[in-house]
């Protein structure tokens, strides 16, 4: 079964290819450093075991992948990339006067999760999210996640970069 560990140095979740016990990463005992069962739980033990430290975790940082080919070597989807279907269901999503299309439509509409959570990498909403709207036409207030609203030339791109960031983090590439 695949192990994960993080990497003390960046807080970045891996697979880990060492045979057990012969992990480079070291607790402080010595002895080899916790390993779990995925990238997810890794991350949260890792942000658990700073924060009873009294330490603060390393913020993930998002890798946006430049490749040109839809498929990647391995078979899995370029998160850079969109489907027909995607494409047409981004172009169906309603506008107002400005051409913008409520964070709403993006969130629950096209990637089935709650505003709230999809709101937290916009800028100065949760400083333990990166900001993946650097860029873009967008409007809001952060303490209303409600109010978000993004310019629907930019939804792809918004997408393409979310998606790449958690395929960089989760290998959860959607
Ligand atoms: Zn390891």
């Amino acid at each position: 079964m695949a192990r994960y560990h993080i990497n003390p140095e960046t807080g970045n979740p891996n697979k880990c290819s060492a045979q057990a016990g012969n992990c480079p990463f070291k607790s402080e005992a010595g002895d080899e450093a916790t390993h779990y069962s995925s990238k997810n739980e890794a991350r949260a033990g890792y942000e658990q075991k700073m924060e009873s430290q009294g330490n603060r975790p390393q913020e993930l940082k998002p890798i946006v992948d430049t490749e040109i080919s839809p498929t990647k070597a391995d078979g899995t989807r370029n998160p850079k990339f969109f489907t027909k279907d995607e494409l047409t269901e981004i172009n169906a999503m309603e506008v107002d006067g400005d051409g913008f299309v409520r964070l709403r439509e993006v969130s629950n509409g096209f990637l089935g999760e709650q505003t709230q959570y999809i709101s937290r990498y916009f800028s100065g909403v949760n400083e333990k999210f990166p900001v993946l709207v650097e860029g873009l036409s967008y409007s809001g207030r952060p303490n209303d996640y409600h109010s978000y609203k993004l310019a629907k030339s930019d939804v792809p791109e918004f997408i393409a970069r979310l998606r790449a960031y958690r395929a960089s983090v989760f290998q959860d590439c959607r």
